[in-house]
């Protein structure tokens, strides 16, 4: 089954995309990071999210050198800040991104979490942005059913949410609720940080079973559900190929099992889990 989205037939919306959150701190780093994005996109994870907040513009910079040449094989997210999310501010934030980025056009903007503008004012913003040709589709992050009750616009194209077989929270209604609505949800932290998740002994097996990486096994698991993209962040050329190759894992049942008995599904409300 799969689950329709505005970007279903969009060839560079890859199930796996890649993350930049910390990329653009440290200019000894740069040209790594570049190499890793333009490393990433050759082995087709061509949806690259960042941030107006990544390093205060830093990280839409590797982004906008990453893509230089290449621009019409990436589909580009990014992300507005919420004290910038007002009438004046989404199209000021916009074009600074838009420069930073050295591109005409985002093709998805996320307001990065719900602040002190009402939400009518920000999707009036985006929609402006929109009929300017200066983004593709707009979409939330962080937004928890009720404040997707509250948006009440079929526009919005995606939520982006913490999502991994530690934090499964968004099961119980919100994913459901966003499948059934053809909102596609993007997972971030898919590998928890690569913290102690990707050293859990049921994630060890279930990867030993298929000759992977316990952080292949995560991004399999997250994207096993229709409409959620993946966006592991990785600069290590090692963690980009592993990442890529995750594109044709399939987890069997006995995975599916043996995960959910050692990270159990949400059986009530969870407030939504952020970083
Ligand atoms: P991730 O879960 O993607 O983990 C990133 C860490 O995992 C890095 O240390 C990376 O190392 C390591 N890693 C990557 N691939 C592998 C691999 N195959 N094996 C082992 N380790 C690996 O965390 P992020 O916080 O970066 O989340 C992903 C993205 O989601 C962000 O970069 C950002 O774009 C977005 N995000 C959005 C948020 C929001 O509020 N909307 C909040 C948080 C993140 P290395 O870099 O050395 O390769």
């Amino acid at each position: 089954m799969t689950t329709s989205t505005p970007f279903s037939a969009d060839p560079r919306v890859s199930t796996i995309g890649q993350g930049t959150w910390y990329m653009g701190e440290d200019p000894a780093q740069r040209a790594a990071e570049v190499a890793a994005l333009q490393h990433g996109i050759e082995l087709g994870m061509t949806l690259v999210d960042t941030a107006e907040m990544y390093a205060e513009g830093g990280a839409e910079e590797v982004v906008g050198q990453a893509i230089a040449g290449r621009r019409d094989q990436v589909f580009l997210v990014s992300k507005v800040y919420p004290h910038n999310a007002s009438q004046r501010g989404v199209p000021t934030a916009c074009e600074r991104s838009l420069k930073r980025l050295d591109t005409d056009c985002i093709d998805l903007y996320l307001l990065h979490w719900r602040g002190q503008y009402p939400l009518e004012e920000t999707v009036e913003a985006f929609e402006r942005l929109r009929e300017q040709g200066k983004i593709r589709h707009w979409g939330v992050s962080n937004f928890d059913l009720a404040d997707l009750h509250e948006l009440d616009n079929t526009n919005c194209a995606t939520n982006q949410v913490l999502y991994n077989p530690a934090e499964r929270g968004i099961e119980f209604d919100l994913l459901p609720w966003s499948q059934a609505q053809g909102l596609a949800t993007m997972a971030y932290c898919p590998l928890a940080q690569a913290g102690r998740l990707l050293r859990h002994p049921v994630l060890a097996q279930v990867a030993e079973r298929h000759g992977v990486t316990a952080a292949q096994v995560c991004l399999a698991w997250v994207t096993r559900e229709p409409g959620v993209i993946a966006i592991p962040k990785a600069v290590n050329p090692m963690h980009v190929r592993l990442n890529a190759a995750a594109q044709g894992l399939v987890l069997a049942e006995q995975d599916l099992l043996a995960i959910d008995a050692a990270f159990p599904a949400p059986t009530r409300k969870q407030r939504l889990a952020m970083v």
